[in-house]
Order: C-alpha cells, then structure tokens, then sequence
C-alpha cells in the first residue's frame, strides 16, 4: 500500500488476462473511519486486504466500499472483501444501484458475449453480484469521511453509474475508468455507455484543479499539468458523439 498524501492509499491492480482495478483506501488511519474504494477482478481481494492489514490498519476501521462503477473489473472481488469486512456498508451511485440489487448484471459484464466467457471461465453464476447497497448516491454530495472531504460527481458516459471523488484541498481525483494517464479514457461502448455522455463528463472534470490524478488503471499521475483533463476532453470530442 502506497501512501500518495497524508489519508489517501494506493493498492495496485495485478491484470490478468481482464485488468484488475487498482484500490485506493481513504480516510486519516486514526479517524477509524476508512473507505475502501472499488474492489477489482475475480481472486484479487486477498492480497488487497493483506496490503491493508500489512499498513497495520484493524479491518474493524474499514466503514465502507465506495464504487467508482460496477464493471466486472471493479466488483469482481468485492464479495471476497466483504467477506473479510462484513460490517461496511456499500455506496454506489444510484442508476447502478439499483441494477445490482436486482441482479441486473447488464453492466456488470457490459456485453453478452463477454459474460459468457467470464461465467464459464470464473465459474460465476448468474446473480453473483447481487447485493444490497446501503447508500445510492446521486452526486452533488459532499461526504465527510475519515476526517476529510470528498465531493461527488456524477460522471456517466463509461457507463450509467460512474462517480468521481474530488478532494479539493489537496486537489485529488479519483475518477474511476472516466479519465486515465496519458490522454486516455474510458471506453464508451458496453452497456449503458455513451460518448456524448462521456464528453459532457469529461469536461465537468476538466474544471476541476487536479493536482493528483488517480484512476482506475495503469499509472498514476501526482503532478498533473494545468489543464490536462481539458485537453484530454478536446483530444476525444470529435469520436465522442
Ligand atoms: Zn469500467
Ligand atoms: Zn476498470
């Protein structure tokens, strides 16, 4: 576990043959009060929690899961983390929300093809991830957990239900597998996914000061240009229609 800033851990994604979300834990460590946030792929929580309990944190601290989105690749291990943290709660944003509580896994595994394969190969069921989500969060929320501040964002576009978190004082984004490094995006073609949607994210992000950028995948980025998500939007609009 990687500490990017005084409250806010990095827990690397191991891809497979599917990437494996990174996990970043949020909150100051003697608050008690710690958010997970996203889980990954199918047989990657174990090391996460090691990760966690190795950085000498008491899972008793971990109040709740927050989920950028629900994609395989972010809620595949999360019955696995529950398991070892049965008492958080789980917060998603609510167009997702309510998806998964009814065992709609459409957006989950975002094409049928694609949940074909991943049922044979992980052996998952239909309903596998139904669960009941303990706070559906629509954006324009401000949480004040672990003795910081989080803004939420609704972000559609990658799919229906995408939140950013933003910490304005350290000026900090997660923002799940909307924005990455290096000029890339999310992809906008799975269910529930739409690149106008996408677009108009991606600007409301670009008026945000991010000094540190940390997403869903590859690198992290700790010193973000000025106007770096902006250019990124500009960068894509014409395909994002
Ligand atoms: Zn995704
Ligand atoms: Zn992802």
């Amino acid at each position: 576990m990687k500490k990017i800033k005084e409250g806010v851990y990095f827990i690397p994604g191991q891809d497979e043959m599917i990437p494996d979300s990174h996990v970043y834990v949020i909150g100051n460590i003697l608050s008690g009060d710690l958010s997970i946030i996203d889980a990954g792929l199918m047989g990657k929580g174990g090391y996460k929690i090691r990760e966690i309990l190795n950085a000498g944190i008491d899972l008793s601290s971990i109040k709740r899961i927050i989920m950028t989105h629900t994609h395989l690749d972010h809620i595949g291990c999360l019955p696995e983390i529950i398991e070892k943290v049965p008492d958080a709660e789980i917060w998603m944003h609510i167009s997702e929300a309510e998806s998964i509580e009814q065992g709609d896994e459409r957006t989950v595994y975002g094409m049928p093809m694609f949940q074909e394969m991943c049922q044979a190969q992980y052996g998952l069921k239909q309903g596998a991830f139904k669960l009941e989500v303990n706070r559906k969060l629509e954006g324009g929320e401000t949480l004040e957990i672990g003795g910081m501040v989080w803004e939420v964002i609704h972000i559609p576009g990658h799919s229906q239900g995408c939140i950013a978190l933003y910490e304005p004082s350290e000026r900090i984004l997660i923002p799940g597998d909307v924005v990455y490094a290096d000029y890339a995006i999310g992809r906008f073609d799975l269910h529930g996914a739409s690149g106008p949607e996408l677009k108009k994210s991606l600007l409301r992000l670009g008026e945000l000061d991010v000094d540190i950028l940390l997403p869903g995948h590859n690198r992290i980025v700790e010193k973000v240009e000025t106007g770096y998500i902006l250019e990124t939007a500009k960068q894509w609009a014409p395909y994002l229609v």
